[in-house]
């Protein structure tokens, strides 16, 4: 650790933090590398309702399909991507392919009533974002009403007035807004009225401590009431059980996304389960049969 190394002087720079600043520049080439070579891919995860019957929404979650070390999780380059100004060009193409992939949908009519998209802290600030999503829209063809944007609490109160103004600009298109990771973040609720929010997406951390036999006494339960007062659609993330799926349905969670229902899939397995939804053939036939990650 740091302590130890500097107990003896000032010599700060140690072989390991070396071996660590390469690796954070070939992670850094690499990112550059995936953008001009196509490596990024989106996988889609679909969204429920709460008997598991109707998929009422879709998110997309970006993947780097890399050339020698596989399949990477956002946890292993957004942060990096954040910090040496890439994200921002992720972000466009992130939102420009999975609008041309909704637009794909709506057009074969097996389209669900949202595809959410997440943004990054970076992205709310940049003065472009507004442009760069209705250019999107218009360039693909499709209505705003189709979008939902997810964001983080913390990414809120960095700048509250940024957020109100690129967020009201957004809504005016017919974009909706979800507050990602629900519950997690900096805990002043005052921006809920000054926003136009649409969704909580209550995190995944409580839908875990979900106790069934203990009702009305966790914070979950407070977090679904809040929703219902609000008038907001509540969906919960990371339901792995039906114990979970059953409780979350008893309190009108509106909807649901975890692994009981659906890990997140490529395009072409996602297209399929839209399918067999919009022609209403049973989605006990087709989800096992659908890819893994
Ligand atoms: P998130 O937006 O909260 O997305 C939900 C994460 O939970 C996803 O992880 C998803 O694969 C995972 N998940 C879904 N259902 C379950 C479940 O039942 N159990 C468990 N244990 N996990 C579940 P993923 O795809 O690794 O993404 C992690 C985070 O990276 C996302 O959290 C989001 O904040 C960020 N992210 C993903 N795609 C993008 C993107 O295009 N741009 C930006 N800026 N961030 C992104
Ligand atoms: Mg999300
Ligand atoms: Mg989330
Ligand atoms: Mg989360």
């Amino acid at each position: 650790s740091v302590k130890n190394d500097t107990r003896g002087g000032y010599s700060f720079y140690t072989p390991k933090m070396e071996t660590k600043f390469s690796q954070h520049l070939d992670l850094e080439m690499g990112l550059r590398r995936a953008l001009t070579n196509h490596e990024f891919v989106i996988h889609y995860q679909p969204q429920f309702d709460t008997d598991g019957h109707a998929i009422c929404g879709i998110e997309a979650l970006l993947r780097w399909q890399h050339p020698e070390r596989g399949l990477l999780y956002p946890g292993d380059f957004i942060h990096l991507a954040e910090e040496v100004g890439l994200i921002g060009y992720m972000t466009e193409w992130v939102i420009d392919t999975s609008i041309r992939q909704m637009k794909t949908w709506v057009d074969a009519g097996i389209a669900p009533a949202r595809m959410a998209i997440n943004l990054s802290a970076l992205d709310l600030k940049r003065s472009n974002l507004v442009e760069e999503i209705t250019q999107a829209l218009d360039r693909h063809q499709l209505a705003g009403q189709y979008i939902e944007l997810e964001i983080t609490e913390n990414l809120i109160v960095q700048d509250i007035n940024i957020a109100t103004q690129r967020l009201t600009a957004l809504a005016r298109h017919g974009i909706s807004i979800a507050i990602d990771d629900f519950g997690t973040g900096y805990s002043s609720l005052s921006y809920l009225h000054q926003l136009p929010i649409h969704t909580l997406k209550i995190d995944r951390s409580f839908v875990q401590d979900i106790v069934p036999e203990r009702s009305g006494r966790s914070v979950i339960d407070a977090i679904i009431a809040m929703g219902h007062s609000l008038e907001l659609t509540i969906v919960a993330e990371g339901v792995e059980t039906e114990a979970q799926r059953h409780w979350l349905a008893q309190r009108r969670c509106h909807g649901m996304q975890g692994y009981l229902f659906s890990r997140p899939l490529p395009t072409e397995d996602v297209a399929r389960l839209l399918e067999a939804t919009a022609t209403r053939q049973s989605l006990d036939a087709v989800l096992p049969g659908v890819g893994r990650e």
